[in-house]
């Protein structure tokens, strides 16, 4: 599958790789060894109209599509994955659930927030609650003209450095009668009872802070929540739709970095003699590079195709957990392979190879794990949906004795 480039989307993606390859490419080692979040290449990302590409331009964005942010996730990631997500929280996921589902109020906020550089949380798994999301027990109830959110979250991304937080909870009226799942909109440092309790240490991508998320009798007005189109009693999966966009970009991060990964393996074949000829004279290792040719091409094809079937709307949930399922795997493996080319030297903390390898570990995981993203394909090929629960329907962890 071939896919044509706009004149207009080859001028962004040179102008992406062109960062990607100066500043970005420099510190991401730095990045990584220190663990501080990158509020440099933050501000080179807003210079070049990098976030918030796809806010309508009627919110101060450019309006672009899918694709578009699916380019420059790719070149950044080449470089320094932990750069490549913060384009995608600054393009898709919790910015464009907003966009889509948001009021004009919610919209300009999130907009202005967000085209300044914030990179948005979005607050969904708890520790009872990771693949089984609907069975978070974070709550907000109403009471006057207010919703109080008690509960919390964790790994949540950006948790401590974003400001803007989209946070999803069971709700519950006045007279304490469950309406369904919503979310709502807090500003950390502005919204009373948000308190970030802790960083996890993670194995990679650790230039981002993954963090765990008390909500203390958290007082949000009305105004502050994201009402989905279906209303509260079946809207979670009308906002989880957004995250559709999250999951190509989470796949074009593994993409990224796993093309990164590949070009620096075949230079160095090329440079590596043993036995007097380089490496890639040996038909072992040629073999080996073309198979990881071969699974970045599908994956390639996989992304954008999923990237593109989102344009008016969102991409398609079918193509979008293809599209992650296939190229996080083959993402690990095609790593995998390029630090074994290194042989000792790709074990180094001196090359990236090391970094490369623990960064795209991640993406089987977060997001919807490759297991559960396999359940979302068969439910659609199948056309049926098989109960996850022993009893078979999901019951809220708090109903339950
Ligand atoms: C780096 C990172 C960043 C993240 N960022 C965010 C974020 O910003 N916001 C957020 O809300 N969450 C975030 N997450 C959380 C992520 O979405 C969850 O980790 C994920 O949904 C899985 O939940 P869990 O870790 O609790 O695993 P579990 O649900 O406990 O799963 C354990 C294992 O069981 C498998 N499994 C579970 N159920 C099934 C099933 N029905 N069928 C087959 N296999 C199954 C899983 O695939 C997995 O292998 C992040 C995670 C990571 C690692």
């Amino acid at each position: 599958m071939t896919f044509e480039l706009t004149d207009r989307q080859r001028a962004l993606q040179s102008a992406a790789q062109e960062l990607a390859e100066g500043p970005v490419q420099e510190r991401a080692a730095e990045v990584d060894r220190t663990e501080s979040y990158p509020w440099d290449h933050v501000d080179r990302l807003v210079e070049g109209g990098f976030v918030g590409m796809t806010i309508p331009e009627a919110y101060g964005g450019q309006g672009r599509s899918w694709l578009d942010a699916v380019l420059v996730i790719e070149e950044m990631s080449k470089a320094c994955s932990v750069t490549g997500r913060i384009v995608v929280e600054t393009n898709m996921g919790a910015i464009s659930a907003v966009m889509a589902y948001g009021t004009e109020e919610q919209k300009r906020m999130a907009a202005d927030m967000v085209l300044a550089g914030d990179k948005p949380a979005i607050c969904i798994t708890e520790p009872e609650a990771g693949s089984s999301a609907g069975e978070m027990t974070t709550r907000a109830d109403r009471r006057g003209n207010r919703y109080v959110l008690n509960g919390g979250k964790h790994w949540i991304t950006g948790g401590g450095v974003s400001r803007l937080h989209l946070i999803f909870a069971r709700v519950f009226d006045e007279d304490g009668a469950e309406e369904g799942i919503g979310g709502f909109l807090a500003i950390r440092d502005e919204t009373e009872g948000l308190r970030i309790v802790k960083r996890e240490p993670t194995m990679g991508l650790r230039g981002i802070p993954e963090a765990e998320i008390a909500f203390e009798e958290m007082e949000v007005p009305p105004s502050m929540m994201l009402m989905p189109p279906r209303g509260l009693k079946k809207g979670f999966a009308d906002l989880m739709t957004a995250y559709n966009s999250q999951r190509v970009g989470a796949a074009t991060v593994a993409l990224g970095i796993a093309e990164g990964a590949y070009r620096l393996a075949l230079d160095w074949s090329e440079e590596r003699e043993q036995f007097g000829r380089p490496i890639n004279e040996f038909q072992g290792l040629q073999w080996k590079l073309a198979d990881m040719s071969i699974k970045l091409a599908a994956s390639r094809a996989l992304v954008y195709g999923a990237a593109r079937s989102g344009e008016g709307g969102f991409p398609d949930m079918l193509l979008a957990a293809q599209a992650k399922v296939m190229t996080s795997e083959s993402a690990i493996q095609v790593v995998n392979d390029a630090l074994q080319l290194f042989g000792a030297r790709g074990y180094s903390r001196n090359r990236p190879l090391e970094r490369m390898a623990r960064d795209v570990r991640m993406f089987t995981i977060g997001g919807g794990t490759a297991e559960v993203l396999r359940n979302v394909v068969a439910g659609a090929i199948l056309g049926k949906k098989l109960p996850q629960t022993r009893d078979g329907y999901l019951q809220p962890a708090a109903q339950r004795m």
